[in-house]
């Protein structure tokens, strides 16, 4: 899945860190950009985001944005599907489980586009992507 939502992200920190690990990857995380007193805000393998210390990422108490943890969780019940129809997700509204863990959803736009429920859980997905660009079809 092509997914093209860009979070915002917040303002750059004035001070440079004391060590710098932009764009090395602990684990299933990748340093994007200094937050300050040894925090960085990480980009998950999942597409996800994480702000966490260094130390933290570096001794492996944080591995991943807390989507490991999720998919356990799901894959331990099976039958659940986490969400249920009707749960509104910024513009995505949950219209029926496609299987898998996975939810067809209705963008305010008009677009259905599927997102898994631990996306949409954990706040990555808030639109279809597509209906915020202008320049394609
Ligand atoms: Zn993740
Ligand atoms: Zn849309």
């Amino acid at each position: 899945m092509n997914q093209r939502i860009r979070p915002p992200l917040p303002p750059e920190w004035p001070f440079p860190p004391a060590r710098d690990v932009a764009g090395r990857t602990f684990g299933d995380l990748t340093a994007l950009r200094y937050r300050g007193a040894d925090v960085w805000l990480w980009k998950c393998r999942c597409g996800g985001h994480i702000i966490a210390a260094l130390d933290t990422v570096e001794g492996g108490e944080t591995r991943d944005c807390g989507c490991r943890e999720q998919r356990r969780v799901w894959r331990s019940r099976p039958d659940s599907r986490a969400l249920r129809g009707g749960e509104v997700f910024g513009q995505l509204t949950t219209e029926r489980y496609a299987g898998d863990g996975l939810w067809i959803c209705r963008c305010e736009c008009g677009r259905e586009t599927t997102v898994s429920a631990g996306r949409l859980r954990l706040g990555q997905a808030r639109s279809c992507g597509r209906c915020h660009d202008t320049s394609g079809d």
